[in-house]
């Protein structure tokens, strides 16, 4: 049986004033019985830590560089987001392979690197509208895992958590149907699994795109959704705990 997992990611959104209201509200509420994660803008990683310090509640990074140290202007380091507390490093984004043109490559190396500095890498993977819509899905993300699984080998994604997220349904309000996202979520968890039966058996999939409280207890009853990775919904602490409580 394997935990579920739900995951805010905080993006870069946000003020001092308001990260420390939103923590609070989180901590003070009712968290139920799933394991949860908050991934701030790394600026307020070390203050949120401080104020996680015994909750039930995990720090997470929005990103770790694929370095360990040096002249990478801009970057934080894994052994950086150890010191602050981060149980968790969320790699490969959309936003991130879009907007800042993340190739697989590097993404497997920020994976890479996640795992050497004892961080669990949350391991973003989608598709976009126009690929779903050519019927390419599982190829794209099966070309996703196999960056990572080409360098790292299969029993890597032990350390991890994988996060399903349609590109089409992040920030949109168009969620996948529970069908589509199980769809997604068994092939995954069967291209791992021909390749390490244990290590599929209990990977968490999270999904991940316009979840909220009242698409959460539908998406999260599927037997291969583990979790989500909430965007939007995690910057209400009463929306981000609905959700850990449908779970
Ligand atoms: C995300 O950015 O990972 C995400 C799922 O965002 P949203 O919930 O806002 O769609």
């Amino acid at each position: 049986m394997r935990a579920t997992l739900i995951a805010g990611n905080w993006k870069m959104n946000g003020s001092l004033q308001s990260v420390i209201q939103l923590v609070e509200g989180i901590k003070t509420g009712d968290v139920g019985t799933a394991q949860l994660a908050v991934c701030p803008p790394a600026i307020y990683l070390m203050k949120v830590g401080g104020m996680l310090e015994g909750s039930q509640v995990s720090l997470g990074a929005q990103n770790v560089c694929d370095q360990a140290s040096g002249a990478f202007t801009g970057e934080v380091s894994g052994g950086m987001l150890k010191e602050a507390g981060c149980r968790y490093a969320i790699v490969g984004h959309s936003e991130r392979r879009a907007l800042y043109v993340e190739s697989d490559e590097l993404v497997a190396a920020r994976f890479a690197m996640a795992i050497e500095s004892g961080l669990i890498p949350i391991l973003c993977i989608g598709e976009t509208l126009q690929e779903r819509e050519d019927g390419i899905t599982e190829s794209v993300v099966a070309r996703q895992l196999d960056a990572v699984i080409d360098t790292q080998g299969a029993a890597a994604l032990g350390n991890c958590v994988i996060a399903y997220e349609p590109v089409w349904a992040i920030g949109t309000g168009k969620v996948a149907t529970p069908e589509q996202a199980q769809a997604v979520h068994a092939f995954i968890r069967g291209k791992i699994a021909a390749l390490d039966t244990a290590v599929a058996d209990k990977l968490q999939i999270l999904y991940g795109g316009s979840m909220n409280p009242g698409n959460a207890g539908e998406l999260l009853s599927q037997p291969d959704i583990d979790g989500g990775l909430i965007g939007g919904a995690a910057l209400k602490a009463e929306d981000f705990l609905a959700i850990a409580q449908a779970a």
